[in-house]
């Protein structure tokens, strides 16, 4: 997978870029990860990628020249290192009036070979950007930050350890809060007991079958107790909902 990030500030990227999972993934050659400056596709005298918006209103606004340009240099740069590339890349702009980004979301990106991150700053962009430039956008949450930079980070991050052989075995998105459908059961490691905090007797056992029925169990009262809207969707057979049940109407009852 290649990811171009056009950005103000590329050297915010080298950090997350260059380090830890990512640094790996990329020395392995698994993705190549490239912060772009749009502010070199300025065509004016003082490199200004802003201006003041039409109708008045204090702010400034991300001109759309520069962006697009941009985009295209990516694209002709793309196309002329390999000529087999298959399909458009998603051109994704960040925003917080985009989609709400999820597991989900990143699990779709990562099926694809190229993805452009578009970070704005300021009080945002021309429309002309949004509407005839990208194929999605993104917002990380429902507040407002600085600059893209870093929902574009968070969104990279999350696609790129989902890429065949990024993650070593140490770690491993299968069973992963949200890819399940449901929250993670709880981890535990040495010593077996701690200041008398012990480890769950199952977890030493041994028995496989016993601690995968645990750490199912687990999975659904973590779940229902932070998150019950996630058990509206999730893969439930008959017996786990109405064990759910009984156990919401007990959780009920206690509180009340
Ligand atoms: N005036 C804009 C609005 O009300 O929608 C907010 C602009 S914000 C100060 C500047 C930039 O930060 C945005 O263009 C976007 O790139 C980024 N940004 C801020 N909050 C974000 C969020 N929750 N998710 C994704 N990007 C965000």
């Amino acid at each position: 997978m290649r990811v171009d990030v056009l950005t103000l500030f590329p050297e915010m990227f080298e950090g997350v870029f260059g380090t830890s999972i990512l640094g790996k993934a990329q020395t392995k050659g698994l993705v190549s990860l490239n912060a772009v400056n749009f502010r070199n596709y300025a065509t004016n005298k003082h490199n200004t990628v802003d201006d003041t918006p039409y109708g008045g209103g204090g702010g400034m606004v991300l001109k759309p020249d520069p962006i697009f340009a941009a985009v295209e240099d990516v694209l002709e740069k793309r196309s002329k290192e390999s000529a087999a590339v298959a399909k458009p890349p998603r051109i994704i702009l960040m925003c917080p009036q985009g989609e709400t980004f999820t597991q989900k979301k990143a699990e779709e990106l990562v099926q694809e070979d190229h993805l452009i991150f578009i970070c704005g700053h300021y009080e945002g962009y021309d429309e002309r950007i949004r509407e005839f430039l990208v194929t999605d956008e993104i917002s990380i949450g429902d507040y407002v930050l600085t600059g893209g930079e870093l929902p574009a980070m968070v969104a990279i991050d999350s696609v790129a350890r989902l890429i065949p052989g990024v993650l070593g075995n140490e770690t491993s998105a299968v069973t992963d809060s949200f890819s399940t459908g449901l929250l993670e059961y709880p981890h535990y490691t040495r010593p077996p007991e701690f200041r008398g905090m012990k480890v769950p007797d199952v977890l030493l056992s041994g028995h496989h079958l016993n601690i995968d029925a645990w750490r199912r169990e687990q999975s659904l009262i973590r779940t229902l107790e932070r998150r019950p809207d996630m058990l509206d969707t999730a893969e439930l057979t008959e017996k786990e909902r109405i064990w759910l049940d009984k156990l919401r109407s007990e959780m009920e009852r206690t509180s009340e």
